[in-house]
């Protein structure tokens, strides 16, 4: 196993090459107590979202690994929580390290695999990287406090994890929503079993045998590469888990918290998106337009944060949909394996069809095609399941494509007259996971982030998050917190110790005899 080979040193789609550097002759399957264990139930394909061509079969691990997993987790958690706070955070620190050397290595996975472009790949491995330096900073720096309760008793608390925790991560940003849980959840004192989409399970590996030459020990960080309603399902109800950590879509997000309500097993559930992106005349509308771009087209839209209402004053409206059209028209769509691809393929046939009927039902209620909605005519995009950037005109907040999540490079141009009329259409929306707006005014910036119902917000700028700042939803979008303070704290849940410091401590029940 090396982790040495260059992107530009390997064929584009040498797949056999590109898995070989992480998992060596290894059968992939499921990373369970530091092994590799093929999986025995249905057999499922990956396959390339570039050439819609599968590339590797695997097996679904199914409940018996599941179960062999959970119990592999319970007792290296148990080592792990026995080791120094330092210890823990010197190790999370060391994987960090592993991530930066792997860098482009981890990139060419996750872009063959996910059909993501190499430029963005890049960067969301370093921020991998980031997320475990940063945990691995705060894993000595986690204290409880001492109450001044009204009584003779020493009471602090101490906080500590819950042990076994699941993870269930989505297919859009695998390695990126990998770290984002693994790092925060290992810091805090427990043992993270994640299992990641069926479709995009290789870059989740690759961490945990990166993890592994960090020293990392075994079983504390569990793979399970599976199907959903088998693998999934008998994680997140397996008797060992004792937190499920959701990312995903609010349907399935919604039943797996139901599910762990019965187990009286809490979740956190990161959910969905309609975020409402909001122009005033006022604003930079050459800058804006770029902005709006970045926010609904990369990563092909598929971003739970996407701009996907673009809410614009009426008066500039014909010019900064001009704006966006000319980008849409122009940003390169290609082969992800490109540097200069700006937009790669959409990850699956599923997504794709689906984004296609959320244009045609757009349509079919009135909205109008101003840019994209067809495959790209480029040779390299015959194949995948690509689309131009689509932008969609005289758009309603009541039709289908403004209230349900497309989950695609489709953005619905909504036009608003006054502040209070695009506060109102922000907020008419189940969802409330982020938002923008872009102006000139201070005031207004500052009164619109105050009146927006989202988790995240931004002021002339989109899409900017960070490890260090708290990260969730509002409303339909989910509930408690990732990356950050808050997103540690998550992870652990305080004991409160009370000690009796009177000498003659006052009896007020019970009887003692004298002895
Ligand atoms: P999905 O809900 O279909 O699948 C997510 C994960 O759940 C997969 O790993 C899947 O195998 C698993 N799963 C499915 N059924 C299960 C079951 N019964 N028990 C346990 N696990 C089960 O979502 P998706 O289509 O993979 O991802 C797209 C969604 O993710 C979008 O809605 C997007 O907004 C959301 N998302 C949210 C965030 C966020 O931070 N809020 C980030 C990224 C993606």
């Amino acid at each position: 196993m090396t982790a040495s080979t260059s992107v530009s040193s390997l064929a584009p789609r040498d797949y056999t090459r590109v898995m070989a550097v992480f998992f060596g002759d290894m059968p992939i399957g499921s990373w369970i107590n530091g092994k590799m264990v093929p999986g025995t139930g249905a057999e499922f394909d990956l396959i390339d979202p570039a050439t819609a061509k599968p590339f590797l079969t695997l097996r679904d691990a199914g409940a018996e690994l599941v179960d062999v997993a959970m119990s592999a987790a319970a007792a290296a958690q148990k080592i792990w929580w026995s080791k120094t706070p330092s210890d823990r955070g010197r190790i999370l620190w060391q994987i960090g390290q592993q991530v930066r050397a792997a860098q482009e290595d981890l990139a060419l996975l996750e872009t063959v695999g996910a059909g993501k472009p190499i430029r963005d790949t890049r960067v969301e491995v370093l921020k991998v990287a980031e997320m475990f330096e940063y945990y691995a900073g705060w894993a000595d720096k986690l204290h409880g406090d001492v109450i001044p309760v009204p009584t003779s008793h020493l009471n602090y608390t101490r906080p500590e994890p819950y042990g076994v925790v699941t993870q269930i991560t989505p297919w859009n940003a695998p390695v990126f929503t990998a770290g984002w849980q693994v790092a925060p959840a290992l810091c805090a004192g427990n043992a993270a079993v994640l299992k990641p989409s069926e479709m995009t399970p290789l870059t989740s590996l690759a961490l945990a045998v990166l993890a592994q030459k960090a020293g990392l020990p075994d079983g504390v960080m569990t793979v399970l590469t599976g199907l959903g309603a088998t693998t999934g399902q008998a994680a997140t109800t397996h008797d060992i888990t004792r937190k499920v950590v959701f990312v995903g879509s609010p349907r399935t997000g919604a039943m797996i918290a139901a599910q762990a309500a019965r187990n009286v097993v809490p979740c956190v559930l990161e959910l969905g998106g309609k975020s409402a992106n909001i122009v005033f005349d006022d604003a930079d509308l050459k800058r804006t337009a770029l902005g709006a771009q970045a926010a609904i087209f990369s990563g092909a839209g598929q971003s739970c944060v996407a701009g996907s209402r673009l809410l614009v004053q009426r008066s500039v409206l014909d010019r900064f949909v001009d704006l966006v059209v000319a980008g849409a028209d122009h940003i390169p769509v290609g082969d992800p394996l490109n540097a200069a691809t700006q937009i790669g393929p959409i990850n699956n046939a599923a997504q794709y069809q689906t984004v296609q009927n959320m244009i045609a039902a757009g349509q079919a209620e009135g909205a109008q095609l101003l840019a994209g909605g067809v495959r790209p005519g480029d040779a390299a995009c015959q194949d995948g399941y690509f689309l131009r950037p689509t932008v969609l005109g005289q758009v309603r907040n009541d039709m289908q494509i403004a209230r349900e999540e497309i989950f695609g490079p489709v953005v619905s141009v909504i036009a608003f007259d006054d502040e209070d009329e695009a506060i109102a259409i922000a907020n008419d929306n189940k969802f409330g996971l982020a938002g923008a707006v872009w102006t000139g005014a201070v005031d207004r910036a500052h009164r619109v982030a105050s009146r927006v119902r989202a988790g995240t917000f931004w002021i002339n700028s989109y899409k900017t998050i960070s490890v260090m700042s708290p990260f969730g939803g509002f409303g339909a979008s989910g509930y408690g917190r990732s990356s950050g303070r808050e997103g540690l704290m998550e992870y652990m849940q305080p004991k409160s110790i009370w000690t009796e410091t009177a000498a003659n401590p006052p009896v007020g029940f019970g009887y003692a005899p004298d002895v």
